[in-house]
């Protein structure tokens, strides 16, 4: 008879990881999916949105900053160590109306565990350009978190742009503006998307100005950037600007394919909903954690910490079911 785990983690960015080191701890014996490498259209990685990530430097505990692979690669360390068994494999769909719960992976085969942990992350949109996606994985100074790479050094006291018009492009360009000489937010149209108060916070800064009505069509440089070229929706002039950094804020999409059809309840953006105060979908026995179920605040701090309760929410009622 096939097996039965007590607990599969899906996901291996730090909500997963962290949620495997302590469902590890607490002998749950842990699987953990950890995905398979491909493009949509920058590389998605096992590890997830800090694998493209060059120095994380906001992680308490790494005085002198980590590159995001690097730290990836410690959180993995740990949960091995404590005996989290790893399989280089998607799961592709679930079946969550039976239990033990049955979950199907890109080849073919049938896992069936007790409790699920779904930690599949979220991606950075992109605008979808070849030089924007190289520049951001080679750290040539396209981002799409200013909050993770907003302070290096290399982006103090330069210009830089902000691509988009809701609320991530007014967070992230007040941000950018504590430490740039002066930061260009890109906007497709003539009105912002973003909440009027913090549109007003951030335009009213002295070193923030929009470039409304345009897109990128292009990024400029080898190594590192060097300007964008942008077209004018409405006159569709073609013009370039000079900027050391371009972060791109249009968005994110939750990794939540494999759950269509399951049953999960998803809040209105298409991220996992999560019952009050823990991290309990509407599944009994299927948790979440991380970006996948947070649209909010996205950072490798939060997620480790949702992690964590998913992995002691998933001991709790593993206990109470008699599973544990
Ligand atoms: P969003 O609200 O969906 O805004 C995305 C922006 O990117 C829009 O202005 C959109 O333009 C633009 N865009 C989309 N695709 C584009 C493309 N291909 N090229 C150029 N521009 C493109 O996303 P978000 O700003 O990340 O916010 C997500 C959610 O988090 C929202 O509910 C937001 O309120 C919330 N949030 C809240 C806070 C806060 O309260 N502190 C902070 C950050 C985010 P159009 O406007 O033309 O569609």
């Amino acid at each position: 008879m096939q097996d039965i785990e007590k607990l599969i983690i899906i996901g291996s960015g730090p909500a997963g990881w962290t949620a495997a080191i302590y469902a590890a701890r607490a002998n749950l014996n842990p699987i953990c999916y950890i995905g398979v490498p491909r493009q949509n259209p920058a590389p998605v990685l096992p590890g997830g949105q800090l694998m493209l990530t060059t120095e994380v430097e906001n992680y308490p505990g790494f005085p002198e900053g980590i590159t995001g692979p690097e730290m990836m690669q410690q959180f993995q360390k740990q949960a091995e160590r404590f005996g989290t068994r790893i399989v280089g494999q998607d799961i592709q769909s679930c079946n969550f109306s039976t239990h033990p719960f049955e979950l199907t992976t890109s080849k073919g085969d049938v896992a069936k565990a007790h409790a699920v942990i779904i930690a599949t992350g979220a991606t950075a949109n992109w605008i979808g350009l070849e030089n924007e996606l190289r520049l951001a994985t080679t750290g040539g100074g396209v981002s799409a978190c200013a909050v993770c790479d907003g302070a290096l050094p290399v982006f103090r006291d330069q210009h830089l742009a902000v691509v988009g018009g809701g609320d991530t492009a007014m967070e992230e360009s007040a941000f950018l503006a504590k430490f740039a000489s002066k930061v260009t937010i890109i906007h497709r149209r003539d009105q912002l998307r973003a909440s009027k108060i913090m549109q007003k916070h951030t335009l009213d800064l002295p070193n923030v100005e929009v470039a409304w009505n345009k897109t990128v069509v292009d990024v400029i440089g080898d190594e590192k950037i060097e300007a964008v070229l942008l077209k004018d929706t409405v006159t569709g002039d073609e013009s370039s600007l000079e900027v050391k950094g371009l972060f791109v804020a249009i968005g994110h999409t939750p990794a939540t394919d494999f759950l269509e059809g399951a049953g999960i309840d998803f809040d209105d953006k298409g991220y996992v909903s999560l019952l009050t105060r823990n991290s309990q979908t509407n599944i009994e026995g299927v948790f979440a954690a991380g970006d996948v179920a947070d649209q909010e605040y996205r950072q490798a701090v939060t997620a480790a910490g949702m992690g964590c309760q998913a992995a002691m929410d998933a001991e709790r009622w593993l206990t109470e079911k008699g599973f544990g």
